[in-house]
């Protein structure tokens, strides 16, 4: 699964991220595909953790679709708005919510409101709050087609790009996600999958935790859950990435979607220090600006807004 060559390129403005990926050849011109330039843009998938404060929004396209995964918090729409502004995006194929908390659900009467959503998924986990009860009459009232992921489902991307679901199971959801304790915590349910495009793969993680992964790493095997790049989980807090999840992904690279100067400290030193260790080049939204990793399902881009991978620097 070892892409055959990788370049990295950084820039500081998205703009300039552009020329310089025509300029240096980052574009990924893989042996994979023997079109022309045009058609190589057109089938590449567009990962874009957008930088949205404290939370989670990850806008994905594919040669065929538009997907979100989360939309930030409550307190962070306007971000979110303009982000979907800037990138023009009108329809939603799908919606993806990891988990009922604020900072991945507190966006979606934009979402709503400002693109025409096709289909929403969750884990079918019910939450007590009034945003959430918002979310599931706004679903229904729009006639939007819904359905609850489970581990072994498969969705379609479009384009060749397919979502592995690897968490939660229906037991799990059953049980309602109490953790050691006893007491109920929604960020173990949340939906775990990975997005597979031809040899390129990215683990999505929600905030599932260290519980989580070692569930999903006893009901799979190694190479059913090696990514070339991880979205870091819940935020780079310590509660996540643990070092046998980390052996068994392997990633090249680990983005981590945080607010500046989070009043959590995410991320945590001790994840930063796990990244270092295992050589996962990090990627922050509060230090880099928007994330985007653009493949070709051969090679692949990591480019930022602002910044150095790895910099230390943000909490
Ligand atoms: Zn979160």
């Amino acid at each position: 699964m070892c892409l055959k060559r990788k370049k990295w390129c950084l820039s500081f403005l998205a703009l300039l991220m552009s020329f310089m990926m025509l300029a240096a050849g980052c574009g990924g011109k893989g042996t994979a595909s023997d079109g022309g330039a045009k058609q190589q843009a057109d089938s590449n998938v567009t990962i874009k953790m957008l930088d949205v404060g404290q939370g989670d929004a990850i806008l994905i396209r594919t040669p065929e679709q538009t997907v979100l995964i989360d939309t930030s918090d409550v307190d962070e729409k306007q971000k979110l708005s303009a982000a979907l502004k800037d990138e023009k995006v009108k329809v939603i194929d799908k919606l993806i919510i990891t988990h009922p908390h604020a900072d991945h659900l507190g966006g979606m009467s934009v979402v709503f409101n400002e693109c025409e959503v096709k289909a929403v998924y969750d884990n079918g986990q019910a939450a007590t709050t009034k945003l959430y009860r918002d979310y599931l009459k706004t679903i229904k009232s729009k006639g939007i087609q819904y359905k609850a992921l489970r581990d072994g489902d498969r969705i379609d991307f479009g384009g060749g790009a397919v979502f592995e679901v690897l968490s939660p199971t229906e037991d799990m959801v059953k049980e309602g996600g109490h953790d050691e304790k006893g007491k109920i915590n929604l960020n173990l349910n949340s939906v775990v999958g990975r997005l597979v495009y031809g040899e390129f793969s990215m683990m999505f993680t929600g905030d599932a935790e260290t519980e989580s992964e070692k569930g999903i790493m006893k009901r799979h095997a190694p190479k059913e859950l090696k990514s070339t790049i991880l979205k870091s989980g819940h935020h780079g807090s310590k509660t996540s990435s643990g070092p046998k999840f980390l052996r068994a992904v392997q990633p090249e690279a680990a983005l981590i979607s945080c607010g500046k100067g989070n009043e959590y400290h995410h991320p945590h030193p001790s994840t930063r220090n796990k990244y270092t260790k295992y050589k996962i080049d990090f990627y922050r939204t509060d230090v880099n600006g928007m994330i985007t990793v653009e493949t070709d399902g051969h090679y692949y881009t990591i480019t930022t807004e602002r910044g150095t991978k790895n910099d230390d620097t943000g909490n």
